[in-house]
């Protein structure tokens, strides 16, 4: 099938009690049982809910993965993925991903003896050469909030080459832009939070995955540690996939008037967008994905300049997250990335006059005209 097809039907059939269209929400927490040990496959909701499975499914199909489990946040999801280390295990992180995952990395899982380190992953051969013995490796590609590239099959051969993972957070691009599991990556994490729902209505994650091994894992983990995605969250994920494949056009048109336009403003600074042609990591950007996405960050200088635009701001949104129909903008090192420490955000270029914009669906026009006005109050 095609890609829009499995968007609105993998996983889900009409229910067989009813004929309802839309995979019901089932908000149960247990189920009923015929007898010690009869049951219908369904015996308590924290380890199996139907309306969660059917979203799992559309995921996985989606990322053309063989299975997918869905946990409470794009945190829960990460935290489930790094649960696969031990202590003694060394975990390679690409230097500038989402602040919450470098936290996650650096305060909690650090504290159980997994080892992290951050290196540059936009040059495969230096991290190659630089990163030593490594179990796992995790990268984003586009970064947050910077959106530099990774090589997605090199970086899957190096990992390879060491017996190690390769995971990606692909939650900038979603699948219809880039699926990391054909290009090697052997799991695919994302943030259902923000494009696969798309409407700013939920809060969730999914770990997609080939190996059957690592599916019997995260279930596992899924039942074990509890931190599962509600069944109402699930079914506004899926609700949310049904359109991901005419969201994701619109998002990116507007982010390709938007891009340049942005650019030639002498208030900007420098402008970060995959899509310039001269962006360091543009080509390596064309071989792996089928779009730019519609994540732009722009360095307006001081913090103060920062402050004037995000509140002059009248249709875009002042919000942290990413994705929805809305466009919503972020100024990372207040929020985003307000776990790294300033000399952190200094090392990678985050300052404190960048702004990350996530280009919603309105009309391009609305969107340029509150982006001049707000440009104004500089
Ligand atoms: N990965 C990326 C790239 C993100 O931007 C975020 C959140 O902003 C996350 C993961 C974490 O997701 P969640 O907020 O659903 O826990």
């Amino acid at each position: 099938m095609g890609f829009a097809t499995d968007c609105i039907h993998a996983g889900q059939e009409p229910d067989p009690s009813t004929g309802a269209v839309t995979t019901p929400i089932f908000q149960t927490s247990t189920y009923v049982q015929d007898g010690l040990g009869r049951h219908k496959g369904y015996e308590y909701a924290r380890t199996h809910n139907p309306t969660r499975r059917a979203l799992e499914k559309n995921l996985a199909a989606l990322e053309g993965g063989t299975d997918a489990y869905c946990y409470a946040s794009g945190l829960a999801a990460t935290h489930a993925v790094l649960t696969m280390m031990q202590s003694g295990q060394r975990v390679v992180v690409s230097d500038n991903v989402y602040g919450g995952t470098h936290r996650l990395f650096t305060k909690i899982l650090s504290r159980v003896g997994i080892e992290f380190a951050f290196l540059d992953s936009t040059d495969p051969k230096r991290l190659d050469s630089e990163a030593g013995r490594f179990d796992l490796l995790w990268i984003e590609t586009p970064t947050n909030p910077l959106l530099k590239i990774c090589d997605i099959r090199a970086l899957a051969e190096i990992a390879h080459a060491r017996h190690a993972l390769l995971v990606v957070d692909n939650t900038f691009l979603s699948p219809f832009f880039q699926r990391p599991l054909a290009l090697g990556a052997d799991i695919v994490v994302h943030s259902t939070t923000k494009y696969l729902n798309g409407h700013s209505d939920s809060v969730g994650g999914v770990a997609i995955v080939r190996d059957p091994a690592h599916a019997d894992w995260l279930r596992y983990v899924q039942n074990a540690v509890g931190a599962i995605l509600s069944p109402f969250d699930s079914w506004l994920v899926l609700r949310g996939t049904k359109t991901l494949a005419l969201r994701m056009p619109q998002h990116e048109a507007n982010a390709r008037r938007i891009a340049p336009w942005l650019r030639a403003r002498p208030e900007a600074k420098k402008v970060y967008w995959p899509g310039f042609p001269d962006h360091p990591g543009h080509e390596t950007h064309k071989a792996q994905s089928t779009g730019f996405g519609a994540m732009i960050s722009v360095d307006l200088g001081e913090r103060e300049a920062a402050r004037r635009f995000l509140e002059a701001l009248q249709l875009c949104s002042l919000g942290e997250s990413l994705g929805g129909v809305e466009t919503l903008v972020a100024h990372p090192a207040t929020m985003t990335h307000a776990g790294y420490t300033p000399e952190e955000r200094a090392a990678l270029g985050i300052g404190d006059g960048l702004v990350r914009l996530s280009i919603g669906c309105e009309d391009a026009e609305d969107l340029l005209a509150d982006l001049e006005r707000a440009l104004a109050a500089l």
